[in-house]
């Protein structure tokens, strides 16, 4: 089936605009995506029709509101292959992280293992609280997974990885670590951030404990996001906050009874309108098809590897062809700054990437990598978006050149 990439990008209001010239490249698809007229119109839709709190009230908004919401959690669930009652929602990745590196009971003489591939938000929250044994990357650019079987020891208490990086795209073989863990009683939560907007994700397939994602990053709004876990894993946790809506009864003596999961990780009022917004997104992406994104998506980064290896000038960090669609490189000479090329990028060619050190300090320090240009895709990409990048870093290497 031809993938109708005109009429997909007639559903997202930014790509119409542009920024006053010519539309706008937007190739920061991993910091964040655009957003399609659905999301919008769900978000919408609960703020002007329907906007009362949920799980709390006797009228026809809050009845509304809750059925919408927990509407959206049945979706998000089915998107995952687990069950609604596995899916918490949170405001993102770090704070699905923080819950759970929060919510564990942990020793400072404790320890977990990590890769140096991964984000600031799946290292500090664990940093926090008691070891971290971070173990480096093989040859192929993935976190070796021999290094992480020797990490283990007795008071190791759980293993979390990236599915896929946010700086080289490089996607991880997270069975395999849930096998390891497993084969230890250890827990395993994957990162699934820079998964989700690429690849069908299935957490019986990866056999994970939990997972964490953030909405923003697949076409729904900021304030969106799961974490992921098996009843048992939920059930495991401590709640990062007590209040209304997670629990079932207090008595006079503020003893109380926590309500089940996922709801006693929820404490007070969520963010109804990105919840809701996420639900839309997930059913949005299911619509296109996984598979259809993927081949999409893969078509698109063989040109940018393509295109951007005809630019000598320019050295690419990605080493992996299973990756995300995403590029990140530095200029050769390192007379052109990383920072400076964005912001030229921008402002004279209209071409939207990232740099600098993407949130993955030791990750840069491990590779001995000055901060780095990242241009990143998403499936309403096209053929000329790839093309205006690659002129615009042509110029710019001529101009640093002359
Ligand atoms: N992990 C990875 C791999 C990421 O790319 C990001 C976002 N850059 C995060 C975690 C954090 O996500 P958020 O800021 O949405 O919490």
């Amino acid at each position: 089936m031809l993938f109708d990439v005109a009429r997909l990008r007639d559903d997202f209001p930014l790509l119409q605009r542009g920024s006053g010239r010519a539309p706008i490249v937007y190739l920061d698809n991993a910091a964040t995506t655009l957003k399609p007229r659905p999301v919008i119109e769900a978000v919408r839709g609960y703020l002007a029709e329907y906007s009362g709190n949920v799980h709390r009230g006797q009228h026809a908004l809050a009845d509304r509101a809750t059925e919408a919401y927990e509407d959206s959690r049945r979706r998000v669930a089915r998107f995952l292959g687990a069950r609604a009652s596995e899916v918490v929602f949170v405001r993102g990745t770090t704070e699905a992280i923080g819950l759970v590196a929060g919510g564990l009971e942990l020793r400072p003489d404790d320890n977990v293992v990590v890769s140096v591939l991964e984000h600031h938000s799946n290292l500090l929250p664990w940093r926090a609280r008691c070891g971290v044994r971070v173990v480096g990357l093989d040859a192929a650019g993935v976190p070796d997974l021999a290094a992480a079987a020797a990490a283990i020891d007795a008071r190791t208490r759980l293993l979390a990885v990236t599915a896929c990086s946010n700086v080289t795209g490089v996607y991880v073989a997270v069975q395999a670590w849930a096998a390891l863990a497993h084969r230890h009683g250890l827990p395993l939560l994957v990162d699934a951030a820079q998964l989700a907007a690429h690849r069908g994700i299935d957490v019986q397939g990866l056999q994970c404990d939990y997972l964490a994602l953030s909405g923003h990053k697949l076409f729904a709004p900021p304030g969106s996001g799961v974490l992921y876990g098996t009843h048992a894993a939920l059930e495991r946790l401590a709640p990062a906050h007590l209040g209304g809506g997670c629990v079932k009864h207090v008595g006079l003596d503020l003893d109380y009874e926590l309500r089940d999961v996922p709801w006693r990780l929820e404490a007070g009022t969520p963010d109804i309108a990105a919840a809701i917004g996420l639900g839309a997104a997930v059913e949005y992406l299911e619509d296109i098809g996984l598979d259809a994104i993927e081949a999409r998506e893969d078509a698109l980064r063989e040109l940018l590897d393509a295109e951007v290896a005809t630019l000598p000038g320019l050295h690419a960090h990605s080493p992996s062809p299973a990756r995300a669609p995403m590029l990140t490189v530095t200029a050769r000479d390192g007379a052109l700054g990383s920072e400076y090329v964005a912001r030229v990028l921008s402002d004279t060619f209209g071409v939207m990437v990232r740099a600098g050190h993407h949130c993955a300090h030791p990750l840069h320090a491990a590779l001995a990598l000055p901060a780095t240009l990242r241009a990143s895709l998403a499936f309403y990409n096209t053929e000329d978006d790839v093309l205006r990048l690659r002129d615009g870093l042509r110029a710019l290497l001529r101009r640093g050149a002359g």
